[in-house]
């Protein structure tokens, strides 16, 4: 059993783990940075530990001080996050390695599936479809020409380590392959420490279909459906809904088994995502997230499940609760509320003057937002997550609308009168949704 959880993060997601903690009945440990002082989460957590300075390399990402303050408070638990070192396999086998329970999947499922390349392979050999591309890392730029030429252009090149949109280069020709491989090769080394890249082939309008899934320790996996995560901003995520409005019932079963099998073949216990790429009827694997993800609520609203708690449970050596696949009930939207320009997407650092939440039926918002609160310029510009659940698609549409009217913060610049013109466009109200959903509206910004 589990007693005290730590947790490694900050933000909206430490708020979530620690409201879960309290209704298991656990303990909290907060760990921040010196700029995080002031945070909701310190406030709220038993306690609170300050683990460095600002740069989240000093404090967030220090493993030896996120294990000292785990030592130090007797917690004989370690939550991570999304972000951060949730995708650390080293992290995971250190905190197995101090008698420490990981409140995620194997240390061994992580490392499988954060190599994308090596990911790619897993899916193949679980009869999960992939896109056309390389089966091992690229050892030059040439190698990447052929077989760029074999799948045909435009292809997608990508680090193996990759994340977060990071390093990836969509290339129309080979004179553009050639030309960006090496600086593709060397931006990976610098984000990720490793600069192996792989390729597939590009497509032009697909869609992002995620699979949610929830495994226990005795060999029990499902999957809690589909979140549509189409639109996208430099291929971040801005808007995410549950159910997709492309998948019926038949498709939901077999990117489900498909998830599932692609997690199986890993080990895979815990919550995680199987993410994919739908194009013209046909999907295929991109990658596996191995933790929990900013845009689980959506799957909570629609199933009834609390993808938190049965982290824990798992965790604790319980069973998973859910027995089977739930039927997804209504619609959850979920929308990303950033502390940026709506116009620029230029983060916007300061302390929040003013605060309002939206109420009211169908609204759940998650933010460690409060009057006074100074948002940092070190970390993530996510600054509260607005999600709404309907009866239907047109009633989730009405309350998001409604939710964002009535979200009242002073003090900094948010995204919300863009999400705002999401909610009016004729495309999104039809469900017509593409990862270039956001290209029309984003027109006239530079560089995009
Ligand atoms: P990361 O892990 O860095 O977020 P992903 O592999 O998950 O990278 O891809 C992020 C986004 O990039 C996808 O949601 C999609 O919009 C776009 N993308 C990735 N691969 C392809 C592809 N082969 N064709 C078209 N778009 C792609």
């Amino acid at each position: 059993m589990l007693s005290k959880v730590l947790i490694a993060n900050r933000g909206e997601i430490a708020l979530r783990v620690i409201a879960a903690c309290r209704e298991a009945g656990l303990a909290t440990v907060a760990v921040h940075s010196e700029a995080d002082r002031d945070s909701l989460h310190v406030r709220l957590a038993d306690q609170a530990v300050c683990i460095g300075p600002a740069s989240a390399r000093a404090s967030y990402l220090n493993i030896a001080s996120v294990i000292a303050a785990a030592e130090i408070t007797g917690a004989d638990a370690v939550h991570p996050g999304y972000g951060f070192l949730a995708e650390n396999a080293h992290f995971a086998e250190v905190v197995q390695e101090c008698g420490l329970t990981w409140i995620g999947p194997p240390p061994g499922a992580i490392k499988q599936m954060g190599d994308k390349a090596q990911a790619r392979r897993t899916a193949v050999t679980s009869g999960v479809p992939i896109l056309p591309g390389s089966a091992n890392p690229l050892t030059s730029r040439e190698e990447a020409v052929a077989l760029a030429a074999e799948i045909g252009f435009p292809v997608i090149l990508k680090a193996s380590a990759g994340g977060g949109g990071k390093g990836m280069r969509v290339v129309a020709d080979a004179r553009a392959l050639l030309h960006a491989f090496e600086t593709a090769r060397m931006e990976a080394e610098r984000a990720f420490g490793n600069g192996d890249l792989y390729l597939e082939k590009y497509l032009d309008h697909p869609r992002h279909l995620e699979v949610q899934i929830l495994a226990d320790a005795y060999g029990r996996m499902i999957a809690l459906g589909e979140r549509e995560c189409s639109i996208q901003r430099r291929h971040q995520k801005l808007v995410e809904e549950s159910p997709s409005t492309v998948v019926d019932e038949a498709l939901r079963q077999q990117m489900c088994a498909a998830a599932v099998a692609a997690a199986r073949a890993v080990g895979f216990t815990s919550a995680g995502t199987v993410e994919f790429l739908y194009q013209d009827g046909q999907f295929y694997f991109m990658e596996m997230n191995t933790r929990i993800q900013v845009e689980h609520p959506v799957t909570e609203a629609v199933t009834g499940v609390d993808i938190v708690l049965e982290q824990l449970r798992i965790a604790a050596g319980l069973p998973l609760g859910p027995r089977r696949r739930p039927a997804l009930r209504g619609h959850a939207i979920e929308l990303r509320i950033n502390a940026e320009d709506p116009v620029t997407f230029a983060p916007s650092a300061g302390t929040v003057t003013e605060l309002g939440f939206p109420v009211g039926p169908g609204v759940r918002i998650d933010s460690h937002l409060y009057r006074g609160y100074r948002v940092p310029p070190h970390y993530d510009s996510l600054i509260a997550k607005v999600i709404v659940w309907g009866r239907d698609r047109p009633e989730a549409v009405r309350r998001a609308r409604r939710a964002l009217d009535t979200f009242l913060i002073g003090g900094v610049k948010t995204s919300i009168p863009f999400h705002r013109r999401i909610l009016e466009e004729p495309d999104f109200l039809a469900g017509r949704l593409s990862t270039r959903f956001l290209d029309r509206l984003l027109k006239p910004e530079a560089g995009t």
